[in-house]
Order: C-alpha cells, then structure tokens, then sequence
C-alpha cells in the first residue's frame, strides 16, 4: 500500500494523536499519499450536537493545519485535505455550500446512519429489518450519483442477518450503481484490525462479480494505524477472484454544489 485516503483526526473525538504524528508515521511507513478524511460537521440545527464528528467551527483550524503541514511535508509526502461525509439529504446542499469556501479536495461516502441522522439508528446495527436495507441501498446510491464522492468507505457497513437472497439483489444493485459512476468501493481495514462484521465475504463475492473499482483505506483513528500491513493479508484475500480492478491512487473530485 503506497497510499492511504482514510485518516481521522483527534477533532471527530474518537480519534488521538496529532495530524503531524499520522504525517511521520505514514513517511516512517514509506507511503507516498496520506489523505486526511475526518468526519465532516454537519449544519446541524442548533441544540443536536453529534458525539462522532468535529463542530463547525472547527472546520477552519483543521484546513490551516492541514494546509501548514503539506507545506512544511511538501518533499517528503503528498498530502491531501478531505472529509468522510455521510450523504444526509436536508444537509448535504448547506454542506456543500460550506465546504466551497474551504480547499476540500475529496469527500469519502461512509454511511453511518439512514435518513438525517437525528432521530435514526447506527447503519452498523445488527437488523433482519428489509426496509433497513432497501433504505441503506437507496440512499448509497443517491449519495453516489450525487457526483460529490471520490470513494465509498465500508460499503459493507450495513449488518443485515435476514434473508441472504435479498441481500444480494440489493448489494448487486449498490454495486452496479458504484460502477456505472465510476466510484471505487473501499476495503476498510478498520474493520479488519477490530474483528468487525465488515468487511463482509458475502458482500465482497457480490462485488467481484459486478465489477469495478476497489482500494483499500486504513480508517485510521490513531497514528500506528495509518500503515496496516498486518490487515492486508486479509484484504487481499477478500480480492483474490480478482473481479474489481485494485487502485492505489485516487481521482480526487471535488465537492461541489454545481453538478457535473
Ligand atoms: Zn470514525
Ligand atoms: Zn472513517
């Protein structure tokens, strides 16, 4: 791995260590490209304050951070200012509208929770629920064709346990509409390093025969985790049947209100 695109910072407040740790420990660890994604804010009415993401008041003081360290890094690693942002309908749009005054050079989909969040439950919960899942596959791909995503983190996250036949018709469907807007599905190593239920085999099996593209993110939340070697045995594994086409660098979209 000689890039990674899938690194938070200690402002989503389930994260630690300083941006410049992650920096070193990525060069120590002889990658060429270290993104960062935290958790994007969200304009959230006043009074909800998520527990899992930074302000948006702070959203300033990561891009200067951010922006002073590419500067100083410039020769040793590239260095790339991104956000990991779940597709919310009632707040993509004033979302956007924020994230045009800031250099923000690449959004990553991960899809935390169904619906606008408040008042709706984790997309990683256990569920037998078929309305879950439809909900989960529905607005992925509405997220995606948004043209506003440059890859899908853990598009494995959804914990369905009910019937397996149904669960491939809907993943074959997000599949197909990740391929056709020519977004890359992420192998979370997040999920691997924890024991997580993602990434998912079945999932995987579904994908390599869809076709497409597919990388690898580190999901790191601390420094030593921007480098996870000892994860890729196991990812690779998981891409063996060699059906999505494996990236190590990523085109970077900007997001943007005006649609492409
Ligand atoms: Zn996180
Ligand atoms: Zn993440």
């Amino acid at each position: 791995m000689t890039a990674n695109y899938h690194t938070h910072t200690w402002r989503c407040l389930h994260a630690s260590g300083t941006e410049r740790q992650y920096v070193e420990r990525a060069i120590e660890g002889g990658l060429a490209v270290l993104g960062f994604s935290d958790h994007a804010p969200m304009p959230y009415p006043d009074g909800y304050v998520s527990g899992v993401r930074m302000e948006m008041d702070q959203l300033e003081d990561y891009v200067t951070t951010l922006l002073d360290l590419k500067r100083e890094y410039k020769d040793e690693i590239e260095l790339h200012i991104g956000l990991e942002a779940e597709y919310y309908p009632a707040y993509f749009e004033p979302l956007l509208r924020v994230l045009e005054q800031y250099p923000i050079e690449y959004l990553l989909l991960g899809q935390h929770f169904l619906g606008n969040e408040i008042g709706d439950a984790y997309s990683g919960a256990v569920t037998d629920d078929p309305a879950r899942l439809e909900r989960y596959c529905r607005q992925s791909c509405e997220a995606l064709r948004t043209g506003c995503f440059s890859y899908f983190a853990h598009p494995d996250l959804i914990h369905f346990t009910g019937d397996a036949a149904l669960y491939e018709g809907w993943m074959r469907r997000l599949c197909r509409c990740a391929r056709e807007q020519g977004i890359p599905l992420e192998v979370n190593l997040l999920g691997i390093r924890e024991g997580r239920h993602y990434p998912n085999p079945a999932f995987w099996r579904i994908a390599a025969e869809e076709g497409g593209a597919v990388i690898l993110g580190a999901d790191a939340h601390t420094p030593e985790a921007v480098c996870d070697t000892a994860s890729l045995p196991k990812a690779e594994a998981l891409l063996r049947g060699g059906g999505l086409t494996r990236l190590e660098r990523l085109t970077l979209r900007r997001p943007t209100l005006a649609r492409p």
